[in-house]
């Protein structure tokens, strides 16, 4: 596979899986001196090869029918504060957004699998969809953590590829889902 088909991809697996709904969440990669990266405000799991979108480290659009994600300016920062980072994804998975609201300023992961894999897990105070305060936010707490809880919104997490971001993505969501569940059986 291509990497505009390992898009489509995991845009289709982060719906089925239930990790993003209606029109949300984003998900880039890096191509060459460029960037490729979801249009903003269509169904993820709907797209097409055609329907992403080219654009330079400065967000200028070099290729694409669409406009680039809302959140362009966190992907973009993320890149530029992470050499080692190639690929990135920000969903809205129900487990880790639940977990926002009582999250605390770091988290360190029960799972020896979650542990290994994602790292400390960060989080990100409450700053708007889509704004650049959001990705200020997220370009100061990335340089310590590769995958980040956004307060009241979803997730962001980074890989060297888009099947490392997204193993990491299913590790921190199954984290958070466990942590739940666990209350259950005390
Ligand atoms: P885009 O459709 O503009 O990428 O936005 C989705 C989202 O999740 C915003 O936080
Ligand atoms: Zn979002």
């Amino acid at each position: 596979m291509n990497t505009f088909e390992d898009i489509i991809k995991v845009c289709k697996l982060l719906y089925e899986k239930g990790f993003i709904f209606a029109t949300d969440g984003n998900v880039s990669v890096k191509y060459g001196e460029n960037i490729i990266i979801t249009p903003k405000g269509m169904r993820k799991e709907m797209l097409f090869v055609d329907d992403l979108v080219i654009i330079d480290k400065n967000g200028n659009v070099i290729e694409g029918k669409h406009e680039p994600s809302s959140e362009i300016f966190m992907h973009l920062w993320v890149y530029e504060k992470r050499e080692d980072v190639g690929a990135i994804i920000h969903a809205h998975p129900p487990y880790s957004t639940a977990f926002s609201f009582v999250m605390p300023r770091e988290y360190t992961p029960q799972l020896a699998e979650t542990r290994d894999l994602v790292g400390k897990i960060a989080f990100v105070p409450y700053r708007e969809p889509g704004s650049k305060e959001l990705a200020l936010e997220v370009k100061e707490k990335v340089v310590n953590s590769i995958a980040l809880v956004l307060h009241k919104h979803g997730v962001l997490v980074g890989g060297k590829d888009l099947w490392d971001a997204f193993s990491r993505l299913e590790r921190l969501e199954f984290e958070m889902q466990v942590r739940m569940l666990r209350r259950v059986f005390q």
